[in-house]
């Protein structure tokens, strides 16, 4: 696969397709470990001389509401504040403005255009990705880097319409080699191979299970997984989430590999879905109509880490527990310090776990807290990428 190291730089107009997709509320950006992962790719297209134009996506947009929200101008002023270097903001996604003011770049200048979503609002050009759209940005440029590890798992304007109208010039840059790199780990794993799997929606975490089960020794669940298996085999779980659509899904699982599922024995429940409500630890056999789980109890905690005591590698999609109310995060922070106290190689599959142990503190004890999300998954279980595979 080309890399931005086998692409000539000097003097060229280089597009960079970035994840520059942080939160922001009221204009003010809340985590720009995003923005902070793009700038090895950047850097490298400044030191070589080349002139940087930055496209990104931010949030979604439906509506005309939604552009307000959604602007990348708070990402512009953050990215010249972390870069110490002008970074000039074109609030148009295409037309005479940008065009002229990427005509009149030097070299080791930035550009960064808006949100390419802004496009959607036009039958979603960019999500869909339109022919023309594609076409048009790939001319601004003479050089493409997709580095939006994150949305490669989709077929957009930003990335496969761009370098599919760029073919001999498109390559990828430093933050997906470093997360390919990393997830390769995975593809032929170290044994004992332990796999954690929590958070709310199970049934976007069939493919991934499925593909999982047969390579990892044990799969640690908690969360709407961990009831829904529960469910399935006739436990109360009460108020908890449960996908009815993937019942049959768990009870083939359990049926196959029941010695590889691991059901939590415990649970952290409350009446409400609240940090303030009164909660309680149960065992799975006693918990009422009225309970729901909120998070992993201190017998499953136990176990989990015995279990993972001689793990090679760990993956762990989705917290143990609802990490956001003070009072449901001590499964995630239990384990996770278990696994950074011992050393134990862990990748953590993007979204919500990784948020989990930024606040908890131990994101930078991780071996790998991969930025995909969508992407991490849809690489683990088929590796069809469709915006790698154009650069391939
Ligand atoms: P996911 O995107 O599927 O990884 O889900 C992440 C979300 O799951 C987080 O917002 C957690 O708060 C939530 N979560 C984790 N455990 C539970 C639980 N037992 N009940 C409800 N939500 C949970």
């Amino acid at each position: 696969m080309k890399t931005i190291r086998d692409l000539n730089l000097e003097n060229k107009k280089v597009l960079i397709r970035c994840d520059l997709n942080v939160p922001i509320i009221d204009g003010k950006i809340t985590d720009n470990t995003r923005i902070i992962e793009s700038l090895k790719t950047i850097n490298y297209v400044l030191e070589h001389n080349g002139k940087v134009i930055l496209l990104s996506h931010l949030g979604r947009v439906k509506e005309e509401n939604d552009l307000k929200k959604t602007t990348l101008e708070p990402v512009a002023k953050e990215l010249e504040k972390i870069l110490n270097k002008k970074v000039i903001f074109i609030k148009e996604t295409r037309g005479k403005n940008l065009e002229e003011a990427i005509n009149k770049m030097k070299n080791k200048e930035i550009i960064l255009m808006e949100n390419t979503r802004y496009e959607d609002l036009d039958n979603k050009k960019e999500s869909k990705n339109d022919n023309e759209l594609g076409k048009y940005w790939a001319s601004l440029g003479e050089v493409f880097i997709n580095d939006a590890f994150g949305t490669l798992h989709r077929e957009h304007a930003s990335n496969v319409g761009i370098a599919s109208n760029l073919p001999n010039n498109s390559g990828v840059g430093f933050l997906i080699e470093k997360e390919l790199s990393k997830l390769k780990e995975l593809k032929t794993p170290d044994h004992p191979f332990i796999v954690i799997m929590g958070g709310a929606k199970v049934s976007d975490k069939i493919g991934i299970i499925k593909s999982l089960v047969t390579k990892a020794d044990k799969i640690l669940t908690s969360g709407g997984i961990a009831t829904t298996f529960l469910h399935a085999l006739n436990y109360n779980v009460g108020k908890s989430l449960i996908d009815k659509n993937s019942l049959d899904f768990c009870k083939e699982i359990l049926k196959n590999h029941s010695e590889k599922i691991v059901l939590p024995k415990d649970f952290r429940v409350s009446e409400d879905f609240s940090d303030e409500s009164p909660s309680k630890i149960k065992n799975i056999s006693n918990i009422t109509d009225e309970e729901m789980t909120l998070d992993i109890g201190l017998e499953t905690i136990e176990n989990y880490k015995e279990i993972l005591k001689p793990a090679k590698i760990v993956f762990w999609n989705g917290p143990l527990g609802v990490y956001e109310f003070s009072n449901y995060q001590n499964g995630t922070k239990e384990i996770l310090t278990y696994l950074t106290n011992n050393n134990i190689k862990t990748i953590l599959g993007g979204g919500d776990v990784v948020a989990a142990s930024k606040v908890l503190g131990l994101k930078d004890k991780v071996y790998h807290p991969s930025t995909g999300g969508g992407a991490t998954l849809s690489y683990l279980e088929n590796e069809n990428l469709p915006g790698l595979k154009i650069i391939k």
